[in-house]
């Protein structure tokens, strides 16, 4: 039993499934009953298969039993994932006036807001507002997610009445910021976030978050940090700072990346890097999208002597030449002027070459004319291979750095993305499976094999195309993962033979031989003997997504095979079927439903294996 919320009610109905006399829960008890899903909650648990009861907006039940419970709404999940809202752990935007339906259809119900060093702000309000006083407008407007606030560093320092021109703290000013964080603490912030690349935490000296980072320990929060600096040649020194601050309170850094960094191999330095925080004792941990550009405003290109609150007019009327200087070896760091992509209007789509051709000027002219504020955009400085193994580190959660409009794909794709390319670009395009898609478009339909119904009295009758068809005609805002795939039987072969060769084919390698290994080996214990339907195929184990053969079969009734075997099968009476003792592989389909009634699949077992032989 797996209550995720425990209130008066939630006791009673767990108390009530566990006492077999028990009066079933009335009608009026339940909202929601979502029957037969499986259920992934959020713990690090397997899936297991369960119901799931649901009152107002909180998960009362959760259960093995109970799929006829009354309530006021029931879905059929008939087998499919069900798993709680996601949490996007770097998000921005306004919840209280802004949609965030590109959220929702993520799968994200839970937003972290007040990142980067800013705090939630109030569209009525132009100056920056205690939390308390954000809190009250979202409980009176309502808002779509639910939203975990951080209390923003610069705006802790505005609420202070601390100038930008400010670099070193008094001790007054110290003791004031302190008592700006603690009352938004006290107001329900979950700590503090910090923004050094951006003005005004740019200014601040390390010893001035130190001081922040004891309150937020002392109310058990946590300083997440867009850190000093995210390049290659000085992120570690970033790292150290903020490891420091983890010695009063939880630290994490904000999409984690390493601009300029190259290859694998500097991922995997990075990693070992905050691991050895870790070792030290340090509670640090990060999140990342899974993108290779990030999206800021064109600030960051700008050295910190011509951002505010210095007057940018006569920086330009004095200082003219070196700042041409170093915007041009800056954005030749990071990969020229066709490296970052408007995404603010009026330029939104252009590079910024383009944009700067354009307007008839050199991009260094053009960066000067617009100054600091003048746009906002993608940047292309991120390399894939090292972000490919920040992103799949298991300390690292994801996070989207999105909002709701921004013209960067990861405010609508991030979670879609994580299934959609890594499956492509790890498995499916390496393996050459060319025809192995979630979407089926119109003009290829035809080659769909058709479904059939089969009476016990054998008569068939083929099911509608429409609901045949449905999954794989259907675009679906939440890529679902490594199910829902149309494929064809010869790249479905492909994958066969890649797992019979230990992970590998023709020279590619897609898994890892353990992970092959794992995938094969039973891990069901013998106490687990609630089995659901592998008992109907014979005496098998579960491995990860397979059914796995543990012994020979016991009588000539069960379905003929070796120990050692692996194979999934299911609707419509389909096998997929890896014999690694005799290199043997096999893809069935035989479009019938319900599941193998004629006995097909022991037939072509005994075909291939010939007459039982009692177990010796
Ligand atoms: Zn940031």
């Amino acid at each position: 039993m797996h209550p995720t919320r425990l209130g008066p009610i939630t006791l009673a109905a767990v108390a009530c499934v566990t006492l077999a006399s028990c009066v079933q829960p009335r009608a009026a008890d339940y909202d929601l009953l979502i029957r037969n899903a499986s259920v992934v909650d959020g713990t690090g648990a397997s899936a297991y298969r369960a119901n799931v009861l649901v009152k107002g907006d909180t998960i009362a039940v959760i259960d093995a039993q109970l799929s006829d419970a009354p309530a006021a709404r029931v879905i059929d999940a008939d087998g499919r994932t069900l798993a709680p809202g996601f949490i996007d752990m770097h998000t921005h935007g306004d919840a209280i006036e802004q949609s965030f339906e590109n959220f929702l259809a993520m799968g994200v119900t839970t937003v972290v807001l007040g990142q980067d060093g800013s705090s939630v702000e109030l569209a009525s309000t132009p100056a920056e507002v205690p939390f308390a006083q954000w809190a009250s407008a979202a409980d009176a407007s309502g808002v779509q997610v639910n939203v975990a606030a951080l209390s923003g560093h610069g705006s802790i320092r505005h609420l202070a009445q601390i100038p930008d021109s400010v670099r070193h703290l008094d001790a007054g000013q110290t003791t004031r910021m302190r008592e700006v964080l603690r009352a938004d603490l006290q107001a329900g912030t979950y700590g503090l976030s910090t923004g050094l690349e951006y003005v005004p935490g740019i200014y601040s000296e390390p010893e001035e978050v130190l001081a922040l980072a004891r309150e937020v320990g002392a109310a058990g929060g946590v300083v997440m940090s867009h850190m000093r600096s995210e390049n290659d040649d000085s992120i570690n020194r970033s790292i150290d700072e903020l490891a420091a601050q983890g010695a009063y309170a939880r630290v994490h850094i904000s999409h984690l990346k390493v601009v300029f960094g190259k290859g694998a191999e500097r991922g995997r330095q990075l990693l070992a890097v905050i691991d050895s925080k870790r070792q030290a004792g340090i509670d640090l941990t990060a999140d990342a999208y899974p993108y290779n550009a990030g999206y800021t405003g064109i600030a960051i290109l700008f050295p910190g002597w011509a951002l505010p609150p210095t007057d940018y007019k006569s920086i330009v009327a004095q200082r003219r030449t070196e700042l041409a200087d170093y915007l041009e070896k800056r954005m030749t760091r990071r990969g020229g002027p066709e490296a970052m992509l408007f995404g603010s209007e009026p330029y939104a789509g252009q590079t910024l070459a383009e944009a700067a051709r354009g307007a008839g000027k050199s991009y260094v002219d053009f960066l000067i004319d617009l100054g600091p504020g003048g746009g906002e955009g993608a940047h292309f400085t991120i390399d894939q291979a090292t972000q490919d193994v920040l992103f799949g580190d298991p300390s690292v959660a994801v996070s989207t750095d999105g909002s709701p409009g921004m013209r960067h794909p990861r405010s609508t794709g991030t979670y879609a993305k994580l299934f959609e390319r890594y499956v492509r670009e790890h498995v499916l395009d390496p393996l050459k499976m060319r025809e192995t898609r979630y979407f089926v478009p119109e003009s290829d339909r035809s080659r769909l094999a058709a479904t059939y119904d089969r009476s016990d009295a054998g008569v068939l009758t083929r099911q509608p195309d429409e609901r045949a068809f449905a999954f794989n005609t259907n675009h679906w805002a939440f890529t679902p993962g490594a199910y829902g795939l149309t494929s064809t039987l010869d790249d479905y072969l492909r994958f066969t033979r890649m797992l019979l060769n230990g992970g590998e084919l023709g020279g590619v390698r897609i898994l890892k031989r353990e992970t092959v290994r794992l995938m094969t080996t039973s891990h069901l214990a013998d106490s687990v003997t609630d089995r659901q339907w592998l008992p109907s195929k014979g005496r098998v184990g579960f491995g990860i997504d397979f059914a796995v053969r543990t012994r020979p079969p016991a009588d000539a009734k069960e379905n003929n095979g070796v120990v050692g075997e692996f194979f999934w099968d299911g609707a419509a009476s389909t096998l997929f079927w890896v014999d690694p003792v005799n290199e043997l592989t096999a893809v069935l389909f035989v479009q019938l439903l319900p599941f193998d009634r004629v006995g097909l699949h022991k037939g072509f077992r005994d075909a291939v294996y010939g007459p039982f032989a009692a177990p010796r």
